[in-house]
């Protein structure tokens, strides 16, 4: 009995030539943070060869990937938050964001050097980066802490990227270029997966796609299939009982579900201790032998319960999808009242992970 997650390979450098596709003039930084957004960061970076470089959000994961032989330009996008952190940076040649202070401060008391320096610029969102009219001088104390043959690049991010509808972002990428319009600037990025794929007044020097990589539309109702993205993640189980229940009783805990005739229900072996979202609504699709069936009342930790009154023929040890090759993450992303994002990144080190390239 095996809850697994097959991970496609293929699938995620065929997103990547599509992210390449969509923005010819452009270089990609694959972002790979969280685990590659919950499908194994190490196999993810060492598959995307033809990626330009990597983003992740914390030093350790860029130096798990550089020990793991990755040599290609790695950025912290949050940058480093110590001293000790900076020798870190310098130790495996790490690119940096740099977005507060603490960390000009840092860079003017340690040794010159030429650690390449990515200032964030905050044109909106209000989470990392510097104001717009701090720039200037930004620029030049970063400069004169940095190595001759070090490269200044400039960087700023979306907060509703993802509503095609929404002009804030035009709004935010014109603030952005006017806060560099009198600064030298070789190289910039601006766009996330949202960008790369709706926005081309994003594209820049260098895009940064994430979510698109692993094969799930990064847009409000938007699906993968509309942008030609391939699911990376299948998340499987198995079916491990089927009853027959009476109409008038009911499902699960706090016995939620109630039901209106006599049934057939599947039991599946996956719950919120692999990853399945507690929050799946009753209704919310799942493939039995490829099939479409609904998830019946509340997810326990290690099981949920499916309704197999439209598969009467179905068989302990079925295979069950929860999502993946076949069934959306976007529809029971919706159905759990979250997003695809959480949902990757939430599969726990119970599953097991199988890689195929
Ligand atoms: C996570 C992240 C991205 C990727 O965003 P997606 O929506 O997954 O494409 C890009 N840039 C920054 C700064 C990020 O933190």
């Amino acid at each position: 009995m095996t809850t697994k997650a097959v991970i496609d390979l293929s699938a995620c450098r065929h997103n990547l030539s599509v992210a390449k596709k969509a923005a010819p003039d452009s270089k990609c930084i694959a972002i790979i943070k969280a685990s590659a957004y919950g499908h194994g960061m190490v196999n993810v970076a060492k598959a995307l060869n033809d990626a330009d470089a990597f983003g992740v959000a914390r030093i350790g994961e860029a130096v798990q990937l550089r020990e793991a032989g990755i040599t290609l330009p790695i950025l912290l996008l949050e940058g480093f938050f110590s001293e000790e952190e900076l020798n870190l940076v310098r130790e495996y040649n790490l690119d940096v964001v740099i977005h507060n202070e603490t960390q000009i401060q840092l860079l003017e008391q340690s040794k010159s050097d030429s650690i390449t320096i990515v200032i964030k610029v905050d044109s909106g969102m209000h989470r990392l980066g510097f104001e717009p009219k701090e720039l200037k001088s930004i620029s030049q104390r970063l400069g004169k802490c940095s190595g001759t043959n070090s490269v200044i690049k400039f960087m700023t991010h979306f907060s509703n990227a993802d509503d095609k509808h929404d002009d804030k972002t035009l709004k935010q990428i014109d603030v952005f270029f006017q806060s560099i319009d009198k600064i030298s600037v070789d190289e910039i990025s601006i766009a996330n997966s949202a960008g790369i794929l709706g926005w081309p007044q994003s594209h820049a020097t260098w895009n940064r796609p994430g979510i698109m990589l692993y094969g799930v539309s990064p847009f409000i109702n938007g699906k993968a299939e509309d942008h030609n993205l391939k699911p990376v993640m299948t998340l499987s189980s198995q079916l491990i009982s089927i009853k027959s229940v009476k109409k008038d009783e009911t499902i699960g805990y706090g016995s939620t579900y109630i039901c209106k005739k006599d049934m057939k229900i599947g039991i599946v072996a996956i719950g919120y201790g692999d990853g399945y979202p507690r929050h799946a609504k009753t209704g919310t699709p799942v493939l039995v032998n490829g099939k479409r069936c609904s998830l019946l009342g509340r997810v326990s930790m290690d099981m949920i319960c499916v309704d197999l009154s439209e598969q009467p023929n179905s068989a302990i040890n079925d295979p069950v999808v929860l999502w993946g090759e076949g069934l959306p993450i976007e529809e029971i992303a919706e159905s759990s009242e979250t997003i695809g994002y959480e949902l990757l990144c939430g599969v726990t080190k119970r599953v097991e992970f199988i890689y195929n390239n």
